[in-house]
């Protein structure tokens, strides 16, 4: 019997001895920084001329990693391990593919912190963050595990006399996953093992910031066991052998998360049938967001500018569920805009691998030109009320940064930035802000803070977003408590770390026998 499903606590780092473990952790991947890295194709370490350069983000010069580079030539050859290994691994039990993910759970969890330091040092993720990110790598492994028992259950059907009647789950065939930098063990560990657990093989092609993070799963998922081609990881440019593989008519299904133009251009691509081919593939892809926290005149104020701040600046606002829109009621508009400038501009920016840093830098240089370029039209747009530009230090580092009285149609408040900047926009009415909220192409997550329950009510049915939250921020979604996926441009609603997701990567057969 697997016990319940508990999600894995969080380290409280101001307990002396876990202070100590994150500094002997991150002492220990100090040392190990600047090796190189293999792919991983069919049980096999393959070793490539051209590699990928992954840095440190708090320091520029800092190399975490080398990893080798696949070309089209490699990733077919994952693919064909990838078809070979289907073979077996897709007429296991659900319950014995489920063993595996527990085993790498175990391992995890005894190598906490090691990973956490890890992604301090290449995906610039302050300790907090870093600990969150593992923390929710394990829940997925333990909850989909536990998933995939429960789909080995008989399913219930209707009886007919004289006729024995079945219906089973069966895997789908080679996946490609393509997970993002931004979540780079937890996004990754999910969508690489809900697909594998469910029977299928992946190629799994990691985002080209966070390789050597991607790499410590592959570590993990052989040292649990996994037989060889179940997982391949191919790292490699998106355009180069991302359209390859989802272009290949072995291609069964494609896991995506990131942006929503490379997302939107998998989905087109994946719909074009390929000679050979004898399947339409199923195309999963989780996007991006311009989430908004909607504070109403009656309201916990305080709080609401708290979560406001935790929500657009953790992570530099690197999630695709932070806030980058905060609508304020007009009667409380200068009161909650002051107190957000206020706690704005006492964040501490720094390395991420210091304790004391609460923002670190963003993730590289295309993303920090980006994003400077957007406060620059954020200027032009709005009242710049804090921050505005680079933070000192060796990296990429932006202030946090909040603009105020933001046209609800500015382009800083339509487009996803995805760095530390957050637009503040004025409402007349509480109705007039969930009509603000509601009005982009985006619906992953939102907030609202109120203390009247009509308003509630009215948000829960109008504030057309797949995460909402009432009198809390707008990020954190755990596994199994907040199943996770947004609306529209957001994505397809998959809700990763929910009951419904397994069924993504599987089909349904029936079999009826007359008696
Ligand atoms: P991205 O630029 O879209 O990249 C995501 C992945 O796609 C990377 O592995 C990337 O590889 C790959 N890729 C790029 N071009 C490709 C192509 N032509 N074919 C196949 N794959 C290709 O996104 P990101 O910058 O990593 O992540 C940030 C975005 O993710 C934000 O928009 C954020 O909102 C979104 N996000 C959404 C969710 C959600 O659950 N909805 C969760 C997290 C993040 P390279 O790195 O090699 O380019
Ligand atoms: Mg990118």
């Amino acid at each position: 019997m697997v016990p319940e499903f508990r999600n894995e606590p969080l380290t409280d780092f101001s307990v002396p001895a876990n202070r100590q473990a994150m500094l002997d952790a991150l002492a220990k991947v100090r040392s190990e920084l600047g090796r190189t890295y293999p792919l991983f194709i069919g049980g096999e370490e393959v070793m490539t001329e051209a590699k990928i350069r992954s840095i440190n983000p708090s320091n520029k010069d800092e190399l975490v990693g080398l990893v080798a580079k696949a070309d089209q030539a490699l990733a077919e050859r994952a693919m064909q391990a990838a078809l070979k290994a289907f073979e077996s691994w897709s007429r296991k039990s659900f319950t014995e593919r489920a063993r595996y993910l527990f085993k790498a759970a175990a391992i995890m969890r005894r190598r906490k912190h090691e990973l956490s330091a890890w992604m301090c040092f290449e995906a610039g993720k302050t300790w907090a963050e870093a600990d969150a990110d593992t923390a929710e790598a394990i829940d997925f492994l333990e909850f989909y595990g536990r998933e995939a028992v429960r789909m080995g259950e008989p399913q219930p059907l209707a009886r007919i006399p004289g006729e024995d009647n079945e219906q089973f789950y069966i895997p789908l065939g080679v996946g490609i996953i393509i997970p993002p930098w931004n979540f780079p063990l937890a996004i990754l560990t999910g969508m690489t093992s809900s697909a594998i657990v469910a029977g299928n093989t992946v190629v799994l092609k990691p985002a080209s910031p966070t390789p050597v993070i991607a790499w410590k799963l592959v570590e993990i998922m052989r040292e649990a066991g996994i037989p060889d081609g179940v997982l391949n990881y191919v790292p490699g440019s998106g355009s180069e052998i991302g359209d390859y593989l989802v272009d290949h008519p072995k291609t069964r299904f494609i896991s995506f998360t990131g942006s929503r133009e490379v997302g939107v251009r998998i989905y087109e691509r994946a719909a074009k049938v390929h000679p050979g081919q004898i399947w339409l593939k199923r195309v999963v892809a989780e996007m991006g967001g311009k989430d908004a926290i909607v504070v109403d005149s009656e309201a916990d104020l305080e709080e609401a500018a708290l979560q406001i701040v935790g929500s657009a600046f953790n992570f530099s606002g690197q999630k695709c569920s932070a806030c980058s829109r905060a609508i304020l009621h007009k009667d409380i508009y200068d009161q909650v805009a002051a107190r957000v400038v206020e706690l704005a501009k006492s964040m501490r920016v720094g390395p991420a691998t210091e304790p004391d840093s609460q923002v670190g830098p963003v993730i590289d240089e295309s993303a920090y030109n980006k994003i400077l370029e957007y406060i620059e039209i954020g200027k032009g747009e709005g009242k710049l009320l804090a921050g505005g530009g680079k933070a000192e230090g060796n990296g990429y580092f932006i202030q946090p940064t909040v603009f105020g009285d933001v046209d609800p149609h500015a382009r800083i408040a339509q487009e996803e930035i995805f760095g530390p900047v957050v637009a503040l926009i004025r409402a007349d009415s509480f109705e007039d802000a969930i009509r603000i909220a509601n009005d982009t192409e985006y619906g992953l997550t939102g907030s609202v803070f109120s203390r009247n329950r009509d308003h509630l009510e009215y948000a829960r049915r109008e504030f057309h977003v797949g995460n909402l939250y009432f009198n809390r921020k707008c990020t954190g979604a755990l596994v199994g408590v907040h199943p996770f996926g947004g609306f529209n441009m957001s994505g397809t609603d998959s809700k990763a770390g929910g009951r419904d997701y397994l069924l993504l990567f599987t089909q349904a057969k029936a079999v009826s026998e007359k008696l």
